[in-house]
Parts: structure tokens; sequence; C-alpha cells
């Protein structure tokens, strides 16, 4: 028996990792996707009258297999991936895809749903099932229900072609990424870099057998050369090297397919009566329109240029000063506005790194969640891993009743993927009665401890594991009866709120007192330090603003227009940077190849969304502000109106019960110095 197409016996059903072999996963694939077949098929061919209840909650419960199985082996295939892997990923996406549209393109199946949808104003349903009526109807139309045989059949090859050029795209990226070392071998090049980064770049050597030093494109290695790194040359080649990822013309070259995906897209978005994919995709979402998306980035863009400006032009004269640089370039701006910063507010990350030891981080994260939800963390040792590294727990509210078990996987590896994310291997939802608890997962990439030192996080690794940690505590609190509606399944413009409300802890004393403490000494980090932390975190706002506006644009260019005329990439990303351009164009270097929130993830035409998010984040946290950030009664008015909703309602429904009004940009500018306090 393929212990894949199983129930997991196991504590809490959580998924058996260390049993799973990777020839198990094809097979049980193909007898989960027969599942879901048959009982997709049992509810299209019913006999009785379509209810909401025959039709529309049993299409939501079908396939829970297959889910289960998709959860585990694609949460794998960015946590903990091999070749084994990947080529499964590559054969099986092709498979999903046909079975996902065979849904959406079944006939008799669309014709029970519709045939709810039209009386529903007389079926007397929650608000929760109105919603699933909605998205599921909207399911259907959106992939082409309505559309002619030829049309529906263009739309499968479309969707099919995607996938494939998705995968490969993300896969080019992490092959270049590996790919790329930079061996040094004599210690004058690393002059600048902190110990700590020294020696792990040494250890690094050392693990390939290898004289000195090496530095990769991962993270934990790249970040802190650009920042620290005197040589400049040095620099410059490592920044030419991260920014030409997949566009060297070579066998690892995305540029083929940023044009295939975004015309595939377009043609997408044109059959099914859409404008551009921008118009398709945000119909969708809070902003509704790409006219208000590009008028929201624009009016920021208004407010941060000047102040982005300014900056910039005080950093170069600061780099000529020192060190007698004449033209700022793209590998100066991390190493430069470091040393400014020291100089404005004499704070670097490696003071602060001592007080941000990564168990005492954890510890204060969830330390927050208890005082404000209630939540208590246990590590258990009862379930399984996927990697040694991994961390279980099991939370729990204040009666004792399981709230979720949470994976934390904090280090990076050659088989993760970069970045930070959460992730869910099962959703919560309420089946029978007996309301089932997810299942949640934290996946980083942040500094391992070496042998002399324990793992010390940056301010910014801090902020990282805050905000997974919101998306987590999203998907641990969720409430719903539908798992399609269940926690972060919400509009995308709305889903970075937790996340980002999260990170204003990190920056109150009142928390900080809670988890900085010194992994040595035990000292609670000093005020100056914080009133520091506090100072400096508008440090270049302007510029940082800028920055998310560029990427934001640069999305919308690609998918809020007909893109069919493209054919010079680099061109056309260079019209896209114009009006938020600080640094000289890198003739070598090109962000769409290796921008993979829109070409691989979910982010098309929702790059936008980071600063939608800023905007409620502010606009959220300030009430907090006004009334104590661990007053219980605004945090569970955020748990019931927002945590615990999912995508059961608008969520500016959503958010106006939690805070009583509409969201203003005042907060956001406020807190970002662009505006007066
Ligand atoms: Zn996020």
């Amino acid at each position: 028996m393929n212990i894949l197409n199983t129930t997991f016996n196991t504590p809490y059903h959580t998924a058996p990792f260390s049993k799973i072999k990777n020839e198990d996963y094809m097979p049980a694939f193909l007898k989960a996707i027969k599942k879901a077949k048959v009982e997709i098929d049992t509810i299209a061919n019913s006999s009785e009258t379509p209810s909401f209840k025959n039709t529309i909650e049993a299409l939501d419960f079908s396939g829970e297999e297959l889910d289960r199985l998709s959860s585990i082996f694609f949460n794998l295939n960015s946590a903990e991936t091999n070749d084994h892997i990947q080529k499964i990923a590559q054969e099986v996406s092709p498979l999903l895809s046909d079975f996902s549209n065979d849904i959406t393109l079944n006939e008799s199946l669309f014709k029970r749903v519709k045939a709810v949808y039209d009386q529903k104003s007389n079926l007397d349903l929650t608000t929760e099932q109105s919603t699933l009526l909605d998205k599921k109807y909207k399911g259907f139309s959106r992939n082409g229900a309505n559309l002619s045989e030829e049309k529906k059949t263009r739309l499968r090859e479309i969707d099919k072609q995607s996938s494939k050029l998705k995968l490969n795209f993300g896969e080019n990226i992490l092959a270049e990424t590996n790919k790329f070392e930079m061996h040094l071998t004599n210690e004058n090049d690393l002059t600048g870099l902190p110990e700590g980064a020294k020696e792990a770049a040494q250890q690094l050597a050392e693990s390939k057998n290898k004289e000195g030093w090496l530095i990769t494109l991962d993270y934990p290695s790249y970040i802190p050369f650009m920042t620290y790194a005197d040589n400049r040359e040095l620099r410059k080649e490592l920044a030419i090297s991260a920014g030409s990822k997949a566009f060297k013309g070579d066998a690892l070259d995305n540029q083929d397919n940023v044009l295939q995906i975004v015309k595939l897209r377009h043609e997408r978005a044109n059959l099914l009566g859409y404008k551009t994919h921008a118009h398709f995709v945000l119909e969708e979402r809070m902003a509704k329109t790409p006219e208000t998306v590009e008028n929201f980035l624009n009016e920021l863009l208004e407010k941060a240029k000047p102040a982005a400006q300014n900056e910039f032009e005080n950093l170069e004269q600061f780099a000529k000063d020192l060190d007698g640089i004449d033209r700022l370039e793209k590998w100066d701006g991390s190493y430069y506005a470091e040393k400014l910063k020291q100089k404005l507010f004499s704070l670097d990350d490696e003071q602060l790194k001592p007080y941000f030891k990564l168990e005492n981080v954890i510890n204060g994260a969830f330390t927050i969640a208890e005082r404000l939800f209630d939540l208590k963390f246990e590590e258990i040792d009862t379930i399984d891993k996927y990697h040694k590294d991994v961390l279980t727990y099991k939370v729990t509210d204040n009666k004792g009743n399981l709230v979720s078990i949470f994976y934390a996987d904090f280090f990076p590896r050659a088989g993760k993927r970069n970045g930070a994310w959460m992730t869910v291997y099962k959703p919560q939802y309420i089946k029978d009665g007996v309301n089932d608890r997810p299942h949640i997962s934290n996946v980083c990439n942040f500094t391992k401890p070496t042998k002399s030192k324990p793992s010390l996080l940056t301010f910014n690794e801090v902020t990282t594991l805050f905000h997974e940690f919101g998306h987590a505590l999203h998907g641990m609190l969720a409430n719903t009866t539908y798992p399609s509606l269940s926690g972060t399944s919400v509009f995308w413009d709305f889903v970075e709120l937790p996340s980002q409300v999260l990170e204003n802890w990190c920056y109150e004393k009142e928390a900080l007192e809670l988890f900085a403490t010194h992994y040595e000494t035990g000292a609670v980090i000093p005020m100056e330090l914080i009133e520091k932390i506090k100072a400096s975190s508008t440090f270049h706002e302007g510029m940082q603003t800028l920055r998310q506006i560029s990427f934001g644009l640069l999305d919308m260019s690609w998918h809020g227009q007909d893109p069919t005329a493209i054919t010079n990439i680099k061109t056309h990303e260079f019209k896209a940077f114009e009006n938020t351009k600080l640094y000289p164009d890198v003739q070598e270097n090109c962000m769409s190849t290796s921008f993979a929130h829109i070409f691989q993830g979910g982010y098309s035409s929702g790059y936008y969304s980071y600063k939608w998010a800023e905007l409620l984040d502010a606009d959220a946290f300030e009430y907090f502000l006004e009334e104590g950030i661990f007053n219980k009664v605004v945090a569970q008015k955020f748990k019931d109106n927002v945590l615990s909703q999912g995508g059961i309602e608008d969520p500016m429904t959503l958010y106006k019960r939690f805070r009583g009004k509409e969201p203003r940009p005042d907060a956001l500018l406020k807190r970002a110095g662009l505006i007066e306090k």
C-alpha cells in the first residue's frame, strides 16, 4: 500500500515524511487524481436537484487526498528538493493542470453550479456560503466555462504550457544560484567583512575541500559581502552575477520564458473577455482595477521621489567624500548606505546581532502571540520531520485545545529555494461538526550557527521571522467552515496584512524587552539601541519606497498592457524603470529574468500588494498604538474580524469591522517619514 494514499496513522494525522520514498509520489498522484475524478463525477452526474449542499459544498470538500498530497510534494519541492523531485514536478504539473481544467471545463458540473448560482437570492445562505457560491461560480466562468469548444481547447493548451514555463523559469534561477561561487584565496579580499561572515565563507570553502573562502549568491553569503566588503571590484563582480541570473543567453536563460509567459497570459485574458491579464487578475482583488493600482503607485511615487532623490544625492556625496567615488553604482548602494547609517546612528547589524539569538527571537514571537491571542507553543518530538533542522510545535489555546501544528525550518540548504515563506500542509475546516485544525509551516534562510557562535539574526532577519510568523498566525487561527476560504485564502492584496502588521512589534520597547537579550550576558537590549533601531528604521525610506514602487510598476508594465509587440526584455524593462531610476543601468543585468514573484510565484499584477498591505498594516497598527500594543480588546477584534475569518467576506468589510473605519494612507506616510508626524 502506498502510504501517500492512506489515512495517515500518525499523531494529529501529520505527514509521515520519513516513510515517503521518492518513487511513491507518481503512483500516489495518479491514484489520488483518479479518486478525485470519481468524486467530481458523482457530483456532476447526480440525479438529485442541484442544491448548495450537494453541489457547492460537496465540491469544496472533494479531492482531499489529492490536495494533501500536492501540499506535501510541492512544499518539499521548495524546501527540500532534488533532481528526482524536480523531474516528478515536471511530469505531474501538466497532469494537475489537466485535472483542474477538467473540473472547470466540465459542462454538466458547471450546469449544476450555475443552477444553484442563478437561484442564489432564494437560498437563505450564510455570508460564508454566499461567498463560497460566488467563488465557485467564478472559478468556472474565469476558467472558460462559458467559452466555445474551440476556445476551451486553446485555454487548456495555454495553461499546460504556462505551468511548464513557470517551473522551468524557477529551475533556471535555482541552477544559476547554485552554479555561481566566488573563490577567494587572499584574505585581503575579505577586508571589511565581519568575523562571522568570514568564518561562514571559510567553512563553506572547507565543506567543498577548497582553500580560502567561498562567497555565493545565497542571501546569507551575498548580503554581508555587498554590505561590508571594501573591495569594490569584487562587489561589482558579485552584484553583476546576481543581477544577470538567467540573462546570459545560455541554456539557463529566462528571456524566452518571460516573453512566452506574458504573451500566453495576455492571450488567456483576451479569450475570457478581459482587456489584459491585469484586468483579469484584479477583478478578484481589493484594488479591483489596473487604474486603481497605477494611481495608488503613482501617488506614492509622487510623495517618495523627492525624498528618494535627496537621499541618493546625499549618499553619492558621502561616497565621494569618503572614497572619492565619482558615480554611485548599484554595487555601492548597500556598502555606503551601511557606512552612512553607522555614521548617523552608529548602529550596525553586528552590534544588534548578539541580542537576536534565533532561539530567543522565536520565543519572543511565541510570547507575543500568547499575550495577544492566548496561544501556547510547545515543542514536540513525536511528529515526523522532512529534515533534521526542522522544529515542530503543538499550538494550543488557553483552554488546552489544539489550535495548530507548526513546523519551523530556518537554515539554508542546497535543495531549498531562496527567501522566506509560510505554507500549509493541511488547511483548517469544519467537517461533520468537527473543527479540523491546520498544519502550518514557516521556511526561511537565516544565518546558520557556526562552530563558535549560535545563530544570531540580523535585524532584517528578525523582522522576516515576525513577518512569516504573522502569515502563520493567519493560518493557525483560521476558523471557517470551508477549506477553500480558510486561513490565508484571501485576496492577494489583503494577505500581507497579518504578516506586515506583526513586524511592528519588533520596533517597540515593550516587545523587544521580552526577547532581545544578549546571548552571552543575558542583558536586555539597551534603550539607546532601541531608540536607534526606531530612528534608523526610516533611514532611506524614500529610496526603499521607490524600489518597491519600481517593482510594482515593472509588474504592471508586463501585465497591464498588450505585450505582443515586446521583443526585447531589456529595452522594455529600461522603459518601465524610467520614472523610478536612481542608479546607472548595468547593461549585463536584468530584473525580469529572475523576478520569481511575478513569473514563478503568484504575484503577477500583484506586486503592488506589498505597499497596499503597508497601507493597511500601518493603519491597523496605529490602532494598537492608540490603545496599547498588548491591548487585549484590539487584539481580540483583530483575531475575530481578520485572523480567523479567512476569505469569507470582502476584505474591506472585514477590515472596517476591525478598525471601525476605512484605512487611510496617513499612518503609512507618517511612519515612513514622508509626511510630518
Ligand atoms: Zn509575506
